[in-house]
């Protein structure tokens, strides 16, 4: 499975805003976006006014960095939202927010996606019964997501019980925080999905 390794503070200053990549750390003073925000690289200061085209490929990098997701795989998610029915733009996002990773972090399991992406890998996790650790596993309306049993007492977990009472979990997802569960209660809409993403310009970008 390929990933990014490169230092990922930067892909925050490339697109000029937190993209939230390291979990806790995120929320302190030594994010590298609250101390340096500007692009990274020598010229990053330097201030260009970007064509539609740049606007549309910052917009495609960033949501492709928001769910850690390389090119290749990226451009499979368009294409199948683009064939499913309904709006495509909304199609790839809630693709990308059903991946077994992102629900893992949305129900509060893990700070991060990266972190996520690790414990789902390492087997920790089960879907409908089942151990998965295939982290981009897509997930539909009534499956069940739980730490396995055996590794219940486990470090992450014990402090992820915490976490998960005080995370804000989205309404399309409903947990059970004491026994380290959750399941899917439908499809998330727009509306229950990152505001701050613009899919329009994606659409845009592989439409040209
Ligand atoms: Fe981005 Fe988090 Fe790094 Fe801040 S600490 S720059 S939000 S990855």
């Amino acid at each position: 499975m390929a990933r990014y390794t490169d230092a990922v503070c930067r892909l925050c200053r490339r697109e000029g805003m937190k993209l939230f990549l390291k979990g806790a750390r995120c929320y302190t003073k030594k994010c590298a976006f609250e101390r340096r925000a500007t692009p990274p690289g020598q010229h990053g200061v330097r201030r260009r006014k970007m064509s539609e085209f740049g606007v549309q490929l910052r917009e495609k990098q960033k949501i492709r960095r928001v769910y850690s997701v390389m090119e290749r795989q990226f451009k499979g998610y368009f294409d199948e939202a683009e064939s499913r029915p309904g709006v495509t733009g909304e199609n790839l996002l809630r693709l990308l927010e059903t991946r077994l990773d992102n629900v893992v972090f949305r129900m509060g399991f893990s700070s991060s996606r990266a972190q996520a992406r690790q414990l789902v890998a390492h087997g920790h996790f089960a879907v409908n019964g089942r151990t998965a650790t295939i982290a981009s596993m897509q997930l539909h309306p009534g499956d069940r997501v739980e730490v396995r049993e055996s590794h219940r007492d486990r470090e992450p977990f014990k402090l992820a019980r915490e976490t998960m009472r005080s995370a804000s979990v989205p309404e399309w997802l409903s947990v059970d925080a004491a026994d380290l569960r959750g399941t899917v209660a439908a499809a998330p809409r727009r509306d229950q999905m990152p505001a701050d993403l613009n899919e329009h310009l994606v659409v845009e970008y592989y439409s040209r």
